[in-house]
């Protein structure tokens, strides 16, 4: 699971002094300072007492350094960067769901056909969810990231990047060596940890990683049908409902009222929604209207199992893009209802005004972060009610204004 997104693209966070200081521009570790070499090797001895409670050998811990001089400074400088947050869920579509990724994932489909029979059967998550997925976190496994994972983890656990998190990571991604899934030279993925095909961080390694082609290897870099039935072990012990879609796209009838926006599928279709694909909706399950662009763009009707993906990588754009592609990759359509590419939107800073405002009134408890996410969404709904006005949940600069100038 990644569920990062969200933790290493807030560019404020600080990083300690001493490593933020530390070496030089570039990926070569040899290129750190003498001090920072002499800080990082400290933090590994100090790591060991702790590797050799989980079981970690002597032998497996020098393995896993075995030629780690000092943290990546490169890593160190991504930490710093601003994300993606804030980008336009159409804009995020258009490079998640484009017209190459679709073909490459049927032609997929049809390769690992029989695989996909097999791990649908167990797990019960259709076989487009878990080709999505795949696509969006590592293009098909061609671009799981070719960042060494215990260098990666080691600099940001080293820099207190989030705490201890990274620290803890480490030390199951040194558990995954003791248990032989991988070698340290093969252990590979992005500069935040997530690894190989599916972009797994260690912790979720050993949650939900299967050996499904049978080689007694857990082996998310090489092995296809490891890597796909990882995906699907994963949904399913997170709560997916092989009973439910993940949500589909639909038209309301004009007058809808948007302050009833959840509820049974059937009461949807009594209440005039449609499919936009002209299909029926099922006749049982609970879902909620999702109108990811306000009343002006394309409108979803989700059910848990989009919660389901969004667990994976934490943010609505995401959610969607798997949804979206899973469902072309069965092929379906694109979205029938165009997009308020040129709507003027909130950038950050609005969004946190937004929900410092509604905090105020009582409305929003989470924090005001400037994330657009589903706590925010029911919180604008309220005020949208209280308001009378549609309430499609969706935060816009006029209703930053109106929020503003109202008592
Ligand atoms: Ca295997």
């Amino acid at each position: 699971m990644r569920a990062l997104s969200g933790l290493l693209v807030a560019g404020s966070i600080a990083l300690a002094a001493s490593t933020a200081a530390a070496g030089s521009p570039g990926r070569d570790a040899n290129a750190a300072s003498p001090e920072a070499k002499a800080s990082f090797a400290a933090f590994i001895e100090a790591l060991r007492p702790d590797a050799e409670a989980r079981g970690v050998s002597g032998h497996t811990f020098a393995a896993a350094f075995a030629g780690i001089s000092g943290p990546d400074s490169d890593i160190l400088g991504r930490t710093r960067k601003q994300g993606e947050f804030g980008r336009p869920v159409w804009d995020y579509l258009v490079g998640a769901v484009s017209a190459g990724r679709i073909a490459r994932g049927q032609a997929q489909a049809a390769r690992l056909s029989a695989t996909l029979s097999s791990i649908e059967a167990r797990y019960g998550v259709p076989r487009w969810i878990v080709l999505a997925f795949w696509g969006v976190e590592s293009d098909f496994g061609a671009s799981g990231g070719s960042v060494p994972t215990i260098r990666a983890l080691a600099t940001l656990a080293e820099a207190r990047f989030r705490g201890t998190l990274f620290r803890d990571e480490l030390l199951a991604a040194l558990t995954i060596l003791e248990r032989g899934d991988i070698t340290p030279e093969r252990m590979k993925g992005s500069w935040a940890g997530a690894m190989g095909q599916v972009q797994f961080l260690p912790s979720s390694f050993l949650a939900h990683a299967v050996d499904f082609d049978g080689d007694g290897h857990r082996d998310i870099w090489g092995s296809n049908a490891d890597a796909l039935a990882s995906i699907a072990a994963y949904l399913r012990n997170l709560g997916w409902n092989p009973a439910l879609p993940w949500g589909y796209e639909v038209i309301l009838p004009a007058g809808f009222d948007l302050a009833r926006y959840r509820g049974e599928l059937p009461e949807f279709a009594e209440r005039g929604v449609r499919r936009s694909d002209g299909k029926a909706l099922p006749d049982a399950g609970t879902a909620s209207l999702f109108l990811p662009g306000g009343s002006g763009g394309p409108v979803f009707l989700i059910t848990d199992n989009f919660d389901v993906i969004r667990a994976y990588n934490t943010s609505d754009s995401y959610a969607l893009a798997v949804g979206h592609l899973a469902d072309r990759l069965a092929g379906a359509p694109a979205l029938a209802a165009p997009w308020p590419t040129q709507a003027a939107r909130l950038d950050k800073a609005g969004v946190q005004a937004l929900q410092a405002g509604l905090s105020v009134r009582g409305l929003y408890a989470g924090e005001a972060d400037g994330r657009a996410g589903p706590k925010l969404r029911e919180a604008v709904r309220s005020y949208q009610i209280a308001q009378g006005i549609p309430a499609d949940g969706y935060a816009t600069p006029a209703l930053l204004q109106r929020l503003k100038s109202s008592p």
